[in-house]
């Protein structure tokens, strides 16, 4: 099951389906080109066809291919922010397939840093469609291990890459008018945006991001985000900084960051909201980040994975 980039790259060109390590969470990946292979992600995650998928690619001058425009704000965010987990949405060319955006005209694309992730799709020679390795509205993998535990025997392999440095998912960024719109907040923040002199706006209720959904990022157990005033027999706390006063009655606790440091808080997220699931726990409160930095975008997740 876990196999070299070489033999991933190959299965790729044969049209099969691989789980590969990228700095935000592991992704499954495929030809983003060719509708079968396509079909086979879909299935294989059990993810509804409207959900769209991000193309991934290793080169600037590929996204040429894919997309029929690229507004001037793009091409400088790209500049800035690539390769990282930063996706732009833009306006698709014939070449990719509908199924690859969910019948939306409009395709993600992203470039990721980490360099296994760009090795295979330089071996594979065509860009790469990649979801997050997990089963359809569960925790997204960042590491190999959780990849196996969800879609292990039904994809063609696994590349172990280690654990994923950033640990949460790319920033979806679409452009109306040439300003920079966030449909999904990730790993680049809206403020690390606006320091490098744009204006951007969060996504309005009813905008086509369809991924978007309230239930999202799962683990098994109930999760609530917040603190109780009365800790129920057999909770967990996925906590941030300083533990509450009444931390002491929980049953487990796990911290994303002693010190509040919100991108050590992303890098953990995952893993200890798979580790809390593994405890067979009644519930698990999350403590709500501050606002700052990653914060909203591990909120995000948090109220998604509550639903
Ligand atoms: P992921 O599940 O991490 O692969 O991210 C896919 C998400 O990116 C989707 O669920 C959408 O929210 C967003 N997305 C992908 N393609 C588009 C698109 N063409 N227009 C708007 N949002 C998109
Ligand atoms: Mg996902």
């Amino acid at each position: 099951m876990y196999i070299s980039i070489s033999k991933a790259s190959n299965i790729l060109k044969s049209g099969g389906i691989v789980a590969i390590p990228t700095e935000t969470v592991y992704g499954l990946a495929g030809n983003a080109l060719d509708e079968i292979v396509i079909a086979k992600i879909f299935a294989a995650k059990e993810r509804p066809f409207f959900d769209p998928l991000i193309v991934h690619i290793a080169e600037f001058e590929e996204l040429e291919n894919l997309v029929a425009e690229i507004p001037k704000n793009a091409k400088l965010l790209a500049e800035k922010f690539w390769p990282g987990p930063l996706t732009l949405v833009l306006p698709k060319k014939k070449i990719v397939p509908d199924l690859t955006t969910g019948g939306l005209q409009t395709v993600a694309v992203r470039m990721p840093k980490k360099q296994i992730a760009k090795d295979i799709i330089k071996q594979a020679g065509f860009p790469l469609a990649a979801p997050s390795a997990n089963m359809f509205q569960h925790l997204s993998p960042t590491t190999a291990e959780h990849v196996m535990e969800q879609l292990g025997g039904k994809i063609d392999g696994i590349v172990d890459g280690g654990t994923c440095e950033v640990g949460i998912e790319s920033t979806v960024i679409g452009f109306e008018n040439e300003i920079p719109v966030i449909y999904r907040p990730g790993a680049i923040t809206g403020e690390m945006i606006e320091d490098i002199g744009y204006k951007v706006r969060s996504i309005e209720a009813g905008h086509p991001s369809p991924g978007l959904l309230d239930k999202h990022y799962s683990p098994s157990t109930l999760l609530c985000l917040g603190l109780p005033d009365e800790v129920p027999h057999n909770s967990g706390l996925l906590a941030f900084g300083k533990l509450p006063a009444n931390s002491e009655r929980f049953a487990k606790i796990l911290n994303l960051s002693e010190s509040g440091d919100s991108t050590e808080a992303a890098a953990n997220l995952y893993a200890a909201l798979h580790k809390l699931d593994s405890f067979r726990l009644g519930r698990i409160f999350a403590m709500r980040l501050p606002e700052t930095g990653l914060g909203n975008a591990i909120n995000d997740r948090l109220s998604r994975a509550g639903k």
